[in-house]
């Protein structure tokens, strides 16, 4: 079960609460955050998306046969990090994410790392570095032990996947990140 929140409920990360989590996902215009966002939640893939959407979703799961609350926040940001200020202080985890077939946006992820290391907040926060598209392996620009070696650095959880294949992969970094949240 899954809805949109009213953005008046926008508060700060719940802190060290076991049933809640914020994440948040990041990552350049057509890395496909709204597309793993929209299969994570319906189970379906949808190819055309409007990118400037920036949305929360609520979705109650299982996580570990325990309950939480997951609310997911969709961004748009046209040229990499700017006014991080709008989930900075909410977020109790992050997907940065990049296309395994763009370059650009893997050095965009590596953008949002660097600004993300600079809060103190987010320093604390688990992250989830990932390489979505991987149906498109014959046009790979980034290769896996260089999202490895990027995770590596900035002490991230690192997967690749792809929004258009398994749910239950998609899923399972969802869930990934709410146990991680758990740990902090
Ligand atoms: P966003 O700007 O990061 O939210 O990216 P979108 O979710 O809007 O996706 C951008 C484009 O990439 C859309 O045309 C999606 O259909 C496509 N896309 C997203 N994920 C995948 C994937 O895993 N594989 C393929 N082949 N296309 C994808
Ligand atoms: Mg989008």
């Amino acid at each position: 079960m899954f809805g949109k929140v009213k953005a008046c409920n926008l508060t700060v990360a719940p802190e060290r609460c076991a049933n809640e989590c914020n994440l948040v996902l990041l990552g350049a215009t057509g890395s496909g955050k709204s597309a793993l966002i929209v299969k994570f939640l319906t189970k379906r893939f949808i190819s055309e998306y409007d990118p400037r959407l920036e949305d929360i979703y609520s979705s109650e799961e299982m996580v570990d046969q325990q309950p939480v609350v997951l609310r997911v926040m969709d961004t748009y940001d046209q040229d990499g990090p700017v006014n991080t200020e709008r989930y900075v202080s909410w977020a109790s985890a992050f997907i940065v994410v990049y296309s395994i077939e763009n370059q650009d946006s893997f050095k965009v992820c590596h953008k949002y790392l660097d600004t993300l290391s600079l809060h103190k907040k987010t320093c604390e926060v688990p992250i989830v570095l990932l390489g979505n598209k991987l149906d498109l392996e014959r046009y790979r620009q980034v290769s896996k032990s260089t999202g490895e070696e990027l995770a590596l650095r900035f002490g991230c959880l690192f997967y690749e996947i792809s929004a258009c294949l398994d749910f239950h992969d998609v899923q399972q970094i969802f869930h990934e990140a709410v146990r991680r949240v758990r740990l902090r």
